[in-house]
């Protein structure tokens, strides 16, 4: 018999909210995480006084009113919380053109600014951030769990008939059309193209309707709030109610293999040899990690090879990790920013420069008188590949310094005031996130139809179940937390519960 109800692989935050929401209903779950510490994408680190986020920084879903604050419901449910500071603006663009805009936690605000520079397109700009509050408001209204649970469908649609024939009109559009309705002007639809690619790192033609209806409202709902201790803490507070609710973690816990019997999936097997057996297997790992190298690449179901030709995957990123002078941040500096010189480099490596400043929020962060500078932008793996040690150090040195001389423009004095500097490139990614070529996850190849492409968290392989990114709705910790939701409630109905 098997020793666990369900085994997951992974402790990023879709494989922790999975594994909370099925230990809260009294499920036997064992979580195996590869690394030291759980959160994967959404983790930290710690170098000389310093607590740097691996990567998230910018965090939705921990808001306290409506349904789609996820986080904050995860915590709840195993009975424990986070303290969280609000951010006040989302973000600080510097766009070319002279665009120099803030994105204000109140919607009226936000409005009269992007106004201030499109006065001819005013009406247009509040119809198009409108009919995405249209999307929010419908999520917003009902309890997200599994798509795939036809009983739940039904008793939401009796419960929220509007709301749920507005989301199927949503589902399989994207944001340009739609943005094109109302917006002529080229330079704001570029607007528009970035505000969707700084977290779906596609242009708007391309970026789901449901996913933008969440991020461009809920900034002024639920808000963008940061946890206090560094994002590090969502994952470990998750894993304190985890432990509280009678689950279990085990740390440097690397699964080779899923085993099959029968075609089905029955447990897995870690790089120790170790088996561990359980009624229901769950992948937080991505689908090209579960697909290729934890089962046999040549029996890739066909569905899998269907979604890789519809999906590929994103690049990963460059990322500096600073600890700077206080002296470097002019007053009035926002947490989060965007620089882009060009609009025609938006989407080319190296081209958009994505900023995190979390000290501004959590002093604690850095050593007093510093503050940490997560500075990252897309890049390939591909561009990293096949180089002597030295040539990569090299290589890293002068990428980190093209992106610092960049960086000059908004905070002068960068270099003078530089405390400490770490380079990450898509092989650190790739190594200490476990994820395939360091991918930030999946994209469409082309123009989609919406949403309807993604996968939700059953697999063609019986008794496997796939959390995280790369499933439905996608990339982001609010998004995982969704995918987290859903997958564990597919799994409690498929066990009986
Ligand atoms: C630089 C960067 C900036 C970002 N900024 C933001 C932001 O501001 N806001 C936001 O919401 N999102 C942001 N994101 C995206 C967000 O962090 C991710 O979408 C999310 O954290 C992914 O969560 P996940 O559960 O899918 O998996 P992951 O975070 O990838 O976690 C998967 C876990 O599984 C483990 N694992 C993998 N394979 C195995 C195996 N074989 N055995 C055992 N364990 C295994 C890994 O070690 C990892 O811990 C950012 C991402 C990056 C990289």
């Amino acid at each position: 018999m098997p020793t666990f109800d369900v085994i997951i692989i992974g402790s990023g935050i879709g494989g922790l909210v999975t594994a909370t929401q099925l230990a809260a209903k009294g499920i036997k779950v064992l979580v195996l995480e590869s690394y030291l510490i759980p959160g994967g994408s959404a983790g930290y680190f710690e170098r000389e006084g310093y607590c740097f986020d691996v990567g998230a920084s910018m965090i939705f879903g921990l808001g306290q009113k409506g349904t789609t604050n996820l986080l904050t419901r995860a915590l709840d449910a195993v009975n424990v919380s986070l303290e969280t500071i609000d951010d006040p603006v989302q973000i600080h663009y510097h766009l070319p053109q002279g665009l120099d805009l803030k994105v204000d936690r109140v919607y009226e605000k936000f409005l009269q600014n992007l106004t201030a520079y499109f006065r001819h397109e005013a009406k247009g700009i509040r119809r198009f951030y409108d009919e995405c509050w249209q999307v929010f408001n419908c999520l917003n209204s009902m309890e997200l769990l599994s798509l795939e649970e036809p009983r739940y469908l039904l008793r939401t649609f009796f419960q929220h008939p509007l709301a749920c024939l507005g989301l199927v009109k949503y589902l399989p559009q994207n944001v340009g059309k739609i943005a094109q309705r109302y917006i002529n002007d080229p330079q704001l639809l570029k607007f528009i193209d970035m505000e969707c690619y700084c977290w779906s790192v596609v242009p708007a033609k391309m970026t789901p309707m449901i996913n933008a209806g969440m991020v461009f409202s809920d900034r002024h709902y639920g808000g963008v709030n940061y946890p206090k201790g560094g994002v590090g803490k969502i994952a470990q507070t998750l894993v304190a109610g985890l432990e509280k609710a009678g689950g279990k973690i085990q740390y440097q816990a690397k699964v080779t293999e899923i085993i099959t019997e029968q075609g089905q999936a029955v447990g897995v097997r870690l790089a120790n040899g170790q088996v561990h057996r359980g009624k229901r297997i769950v992948s937080n790992a991505t689908r090209w990690d579960t697909f290729a190298k934890l089962l046999p690449k040549e029996k890739i179901p066909c569905d899998e090879k269907l979604w890789q030709q519809h999906y590929h995957k994103s690049p990963s990123f460059l990322s500096l990790h600073l600890g700077v002078q206080e002296s470097v941040l002019p007053t009035g500096t926002e947490c989060h920013h965007i620089l882009l010189e060009d609009w025609q480099q938006m989407t080319a490596p190296n081209g958009t420069i994505f900023v995190s400043i979390p000290t501004l929020l959590d002093p604690d962060l850095a050593p007093e008188g510093y503050h940490i500078i997560h500075a990252f932008t897309p890049d390939w793996i591909d561009n990293w590949q096949g180089l002597t040690q030295s040539e990569y150090e090299a290589n890293k040195e002068a990428a980190a310094w093209r992106i610092i001389d960049r960086l000059e423009k908004i905070f002068p004095g960068l270099d003078a005031g530089l405390d400490y500097l770490e380079v990450g490139t898509p092989r650190t990614h790739r190594r200490f996130l476990g994820r395939e070529d360091g991918t930030y996850g999946p994209i469409p190849r082309r123009q989609l139809w919406g949403l309807l492409g993604m996968p939700f968290n059953r697999t063609a392989i019986p008794g496997l179940y796939c959390v995280g990114d790369s499933t439905f709705p996608g990339q982001g910790l609010n998004a995982v937390a969704f995918s987290g939701f859903a997958c564990a409630h597919r799994i409690a109905v498929d066990l009986g519960l």
